[in-house]
């Protein structure tokens, strides 16, 4: 990794905040592991972006940069930036908006670091649905193993309130300052408090109920709306029914993965509900009135006279809902005319005296 930042980002040395923002993520986004899962040359060069962005995108940071370039003590892995709040993401699709607001909200990096605790993990269910509550919505309840705030000690992880003691070393922040000499001078960093491992404190006497882990796992029942319109490979996220965070630090978030189970009836093709239809040739050649199933439930439908094997009849507004509110599909349906196996003599009879009408068509012919 000895590439200069800029050069990693593509990006000239007076780029603006926005251009650094923009590289990195067109950047990113080509490189992700999980877009390059052949490519174990995309993972390195990821970790490269990320490390040149977690400097060019936090003012502060850049400016040291600029001035003392990478020797400078706080750059690199691991060090000022933790990259394991990347992998929380890997599996989850990589929500660049979370990333980012870490990157450039105001605080940069200096405000991550300041947080107790570690946030709650993000938590993968992958739940299977029928087609009916895919398109229709549905409400589901799902029972989730996770760590949560310890009841007893509500996160503290301390018995009582004056078991807590405050970290002389670093005031209770979890941080304390170094100065660095180099070439040209001093600068200063934090680093977290080895002391009291960044926690800013001591606990004299642990809960008894969580062991001063401030969490505890529990089974949780939690529902789930599903909206009408999903289909298979849908992901739901639910803020904050991810694991409890670290010392009343934020909670993850839950993301839902959705399985849409085959259907008997149908198959989906965008929102577009497809079907064959079984039709008498008696009803398709004399029209009439039947039953045809739909998603929520079988409705009446006029059939033509002269209805042909093969016609596409379309049931408005019988499909799936849009799931960004642009209308709704279609259930169409796919004329497949039948024919009696059987027949009674008297069945017979009428078939030949209905050929024998057709005295111009191929059916006179024939039976003639
Ligand atoms: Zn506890
Ligand atoms: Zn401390």
């Amino acid at each position: 990794m000895a590439k200069d930042y800029y050069e990693t980002l593509g990006v000239s040395r007076d780029a603006s905040k926005e251009e650094i923002k923009k590289a990195y993520k067109r950047l990113a986004k080509q490189y992700h592991p999980d877009l390059n899962p052949d490519n174990p040359e995309a993972s390195d060069k990821f970790k490269e972006i990320n490390e040149a962005a977690s400097v060019l995108g936090d003012e502060k940071k850049r400016e040291q940069y600029d001035r003392f370039g990478k020797s400078a003590e706080g750059f690199g892995t691991g060090a000022g930036f933790d990259f394991r709040d990347f992998s929380d993401f890997a599996g989850f699709g990589f929500d660049f908006g979370d990333i980012f607001d870490r990157f450039f909200s105001g605080g940069g990096f200096g405000s991550f670091q300041r947080s107790r605790g570690r946030r709650g993990s993000d938590l993968r269910y992958d739940l299977e649905i029928t087609l009916e509550e895919a398109v229709l919505g549905a409400k589901k309840t799902v029972v989730i193993p996770r760590l949560e705030v310890c009841e007893r000690c509500k996160g503290t992880g301390a018995e009582e309130k004056s078991d807590i003691e405050t970290c002389k070393e670093c005031n209770g922040t979890g941080f304390v300052k170094v100065t660095q000499s180099i070439a040209f001078g001093t600068f200063t960093t934090t680093k977290p408090c080895g002391k009291c491992r960044g926690t800013g404190s001591f606990i004299k006497n642990p809960c008894s109920l969580c062991g001063g882990e401030g969490r505890r796992e529990h089974s949780r029942r939690i529902e789930i709306m599903i909206p009408a319109g999903v289909e298979s490979g849908s992901r739901l996220r639910i803020q904050g029914e991810g694991e409890a965070g670290e010392r009343g630090s934020s909670a993850g978030s839950l993301y839902i993965f959705l399985h849409v189970k085959p259907h008997e009836i149908f198959t989906r093709k965008g929102d577009d509900l497809y079907a064959d239809l079984e039709l008498p040739f008696v009803i398709a050649a004399l029209g009439g009135e039947i039953d045809v199933p739909t998603i929520d439930g079988a409705k009446k439908l006029k059939i033509p006279a002269g209805t042909q094997s093969g016609t596409i009849i379309r049931m408005k507004g019988k499909g799936a809902p849009d799931l960004n509110g642009s209308g709704t599909g279609d259930e169409k349906l796919k004329v497949l005319i039948t024919v009696p196996k059987k027949l009674s003599k008297k069945q017979k009879d009428l078939l030949k005296q209905f050929a024998k009408e057709d005295k111009k068509g191929i059916l006179g012919k024939i039976l003639s």
